[in-house]
C-alpha cells in the first residue's frame, strides 16, 4: 500500500495481482462468460488499473492490463479498455472515496435485472446489513453515455445496483469489498429466487428487526446502502417445530423504516406468514382444522 494525499491506495503491482485473482474468481463462480465483465482498482486519486476489451476475465495475465487516468487517458498498457469503464469512471466521479468497481453478469443477478425487479425485500439479515437493497437502474445501450448516467443516481445511496437488461455493478472502497458485494448480490437474488420462486414463502423481517440489522451495519462502518421495506408486524417470532406449526400463507403489510402505519403503494407481499393474527381469526383456523380433521375421521382417509 501507498499513502497518497492521506489516502491510503494500493500500489500497481498490488492492484494488478488483485484485479487478476477476482478475475479468476469471477469466472470461476460462472459471474461471466467468455470475455464479458470488467474491473477497476484505484492506485491514486486520479489513477486506475482496469481489464482489456476482449479478453476472458479468468484468464488474464499481468501485461493485459491498462492504466488510465480518471478522465479516461490511457496511460500504460498495450490493449484498449473495456468500453463499459465509462461506467468505472463515473462511480469515481460521484463518490471520490470510493477505490474499486467491479461489473458481470451473475445469472440470477442478472434475471432479476432482466425482469426489472430490484433486490429489495427484508428476508435475509446479512443482506439487510452489508448490502441495504439493491435498485435497478434503468436501461442504457452496453458502451454508450446512457450507462453511467442511469448508474450516477445510485452510487453514493447504494453498494450497487443491477443494471437493466444486463448485469450488476458494485463498488467499495477496495477491491474486496467490491468483489464481496458482487457475491453477496448474487448470493441474496439467489435467496429471494429459492423462497419467492420456488419454496414461494417468504417470513419477511419487522420494522423493529430490520431498525436493529441496520444499527448493527453503522457500527460496521458501512453508511451506504438502501432500506428494503419491512413488514408491519413480525412473521418470525415463535419457534416452528413441525409443518403442523406453519400458518396458512397469507398477504403481509408492507412498510418503510420510520413510518407509522403500513405504505398504501407497497404492494402487500403474497406467500408469507403473518405469525401475529386477530384471535377471531385464529379461532376460525381452529375450528376449521377440527372440523377438517373430523370429516377425514368419518370419511375414513386416516
Ligand atoms: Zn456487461
Amino acid at each position: 500500500m501507498v499513502m497518497l494525499q492521506g489516502v491510503k491506495y494500493m500500489t500497481d503491482f498490488e492492484a494488478k495481482k488483485a484485479i487478476l485473482d477476482i478475475g479468476k474468481r469471477m469466472y470461476d463462480k460462472g459471474f461471466v462468460a467468455a470475455n464479458d465483465g470488467n474491473i477497476s482498482c484505484k492506485t491514486g486519486p486520479n489513477t486506475i488499473w482496469t481489464t482489456p476489451t476482449g479478453v476472458s476475465k479468468g484468464f488474464m495475465t499481468q501485461d493485459m492490463l491498462v492504466k488510465m487516468d480518471l478522465e479516461g487517458k490511457v496511460l500504460m498498457g498495450k490493449l484498449k479498455p473495456s468500453s463499459e469503464v465509462k461506467m468505472h469512471l463515473r462511480v469515481y466521479k460521484e463518490n471520490p472515496e470510493l477505490q474499486a468497481v467491479t461489473h458481470a453478469h451473475p445469472p440470477v443477478a442478472t434475471s432479476f435485472a432482466i425482469a426489472g425487479i430490484s433486490l429489495d425485500s427484508a428476508i435475509l439479515t446479512e443482506a439487510v446489513m452489508g448490502l441495504g437493497s439493491i435498485p435497478v437502474a434503468k436501461y442504457a445501450t452496453p458502451g454508450t453515455q446512457e450507462v453511467p448516467d442511469s448508474i450516477a443516481p445510485f452510487v453514493n445511496s447504494h453498494n450497487g445496483v443491477l443494471l437493466a437488461n444486463h448485469g450488476a455493478l458494485t463498488w467499495g472502497k477496495d477491491i474486496y469489498q467490491a468483489f464481496y458485494r458482487l457475491e453477496s448480490i448474487e448470493y441474496y437474488a439467489t435467496i429471494l429466487m429459492y423462497t419467492g420462486n420456488v419454496i414461494g414463502r417468504q417470513n419477511v423481517l419487522s420494522c423493529s428487526q430490520v431498525s436493529k440489522l441496520l444499527d448493527i451495519r453503522k457500527k460496521l462502518g458501512v453508511t451506504s446502502g438502501g432500506i428494503p421495506p419491512c413488514a408491519a408486524c413480525e412473521t418470525n417470532n415463535r419457534d416452528i417445530v413441525t409443518s403442523d406449526d406453519v400458518r396458512p400463507a397469507e398477504p403481509v403489510e408492507l412498510m418503510r423504516i420510520g413510518a407509522s402505519k403500513p405504505d398504501e403503494e407497497l404492494p402487500p407481499l403474497k406467500g408469507v406468514t403473518p405469525i401475529v393474527k386477530p384471535k377471531d381469526e385464529l379461532m376460525t383456523e381452529v375450528v376449521r382444522r377440527v372440523i377438517e380433521e373430523l370429516r377425514q375421521e368419518e370419511t375414513g382417509w386416516n
